[in-house]
């Protein structure tokens, strides 16, 4: 469980006391999602304290952790304090502002010392809750393509498009988009994250589809290049490409791989192609609570991979002013290789 993960990892650090005041690493812990309040954990308690809004909610919800009412008549700044009363090491996370951390200090007595590493260092590697909600996230998000490309066809709008895959979805049982979709067609391919507008699906376009779902809060992630109608022999070609490099950079992830060795198989290939130039992006990114996690698969991470970690396989050649392709899995990493969380066909669909 995450609880004992943590306090395995701050025992590691010397920290007698954590302060978690972002909501993405109290619902981790906690898998409660409020907006405000703060978690305090220590070696013999873990406490979430929350304001009137959430608290029948949390009371129900929390196995692992105690919940505390705050509100005016019993400050949060005084819970807090009461909670770490006695801890000597002390570590807080969160994007607080610096006068805040200040704040803090003070109204603690102590020197917080930050952690904000530690919890990404646990969230990268994922418990079975973590990997069935992303995995059951990713099936809601392939349901919504696969009807999505019945209905697919010229005259549409991008904007119709993301409007069906946001509402099919929902649909289908997911808890709202994990990221505003991309749609987009035609030249605009060319651009990695193109807004969805009102340009109209035609006849030899690319259509590229970027988007997720969420489910028990977190993230699917997925893209999907198909050609309206038919395709020329440079798409095919270009499509084929990003593909052999997602695959080489699939057959080389593994725990122990740095993120740097994955991006470059997948790079590799692009590269020998002749395609280098239009290869801007990391390989992947990994997924979870948040959108964008850490690691990432990308020249940037010279660190070796987790196993356990979740990753995308994302590749892309984009030619300015004409078309783009972008194929994106997301792969859970073993000692071996890999297991692809996604299931949704890729090979180059015309419809
Ligand atoms: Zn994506
Ligand atoms: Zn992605």
């Amino acid at each position: 469980m995450n609880l004992e993960k943590l306090r395995a990892k701050m025992a590691g650090e010397g920290l007698d006391a954590l302060v978690l005041f972002s909501p993405v690493n109290i619902r981790y812990l906690s898998r409660f999602h409020c907006t405000d309040g703060a978690a305090v954990v220590t070696k013999s308690s873990a406490v979430l304290f929350t304001d009137s809004r959430y608290i029948e909610a949390a009371r129900s919800q929390c196995d692992e952790l105690a919940v505390e009412l705050f509100d005016r008549d019993h400050a949060l700044t005084a819970a807090v304090r009461a909670a770490v009363a006695g801890c000597g090491a002390v570590g807080a996370e969160g994007t607080l502002a610096h006068s805040e951390w200040l704040r803090w200090e003070k109204e603690l007595g102590v020197e917080l010392r930050p952690a904000e590493g530690l919890l990404s260092a646990l969230r990268a590697v994922k418990e079975p809750f973590e990997l069935e909600s992303i995995t059951a996230a990713q099936r809601i998000a392939e349901t919504a393509l696969d009807e999505v490309l019945r209905i697919l066809r010229p005259g549409m709008t991008e904007r119709e498009l993301a409007a069906e895959l946001t509402y099919r979805m929902l649909l289908h049982g997911g808890e709202g988009n994990s990221f505003d979709p991309i749609a987009i067609t035609g030249r605009k391919t060319s651009m990695p994250h193109g807004v969805p507008g009102d340009e109209v699906i035609r006849d030899g376009d690319f259509v590229t589809m970027d988007f997720g779902c969420l489910k028990n809060g977190y993230c699917s992630d997925m893209t999907r290049t198909v050609a309206v109608g038919s395709a020329t022999e440079e798409m095919r070609r270009v499509y084929d490409t990003v593909l052999r490099a997602q695959l080489a950079g699939i057959a080389a992830a593994r725990a122990g791989v740095t993120g740097a060795a994955v991006h470059d198989a997948g790079a590799a290939v692009i590269d020998e192609a002749g395609y280098g130039a239009f290869f801007g992006h990391g390989f992947g990114h990994s997924v979870g609570l948040e959108i964008h996690e850490k690691p990432t698969a990308s020249p940037a991470n010279d660190k070796p991979l987790p196993a356990g970690a979740v990753i995308t396989a994302e590749p892309g050649i984009y030619l300015p002013g004409r078309f783009g392709v972008r194929i994106e899995d997301m792969i859970c990493l073993t000692e071996e290789g890999s297991v692809n969380l996604t299931r949704a066909p890729k090979e180059l669909i015309i419809v």
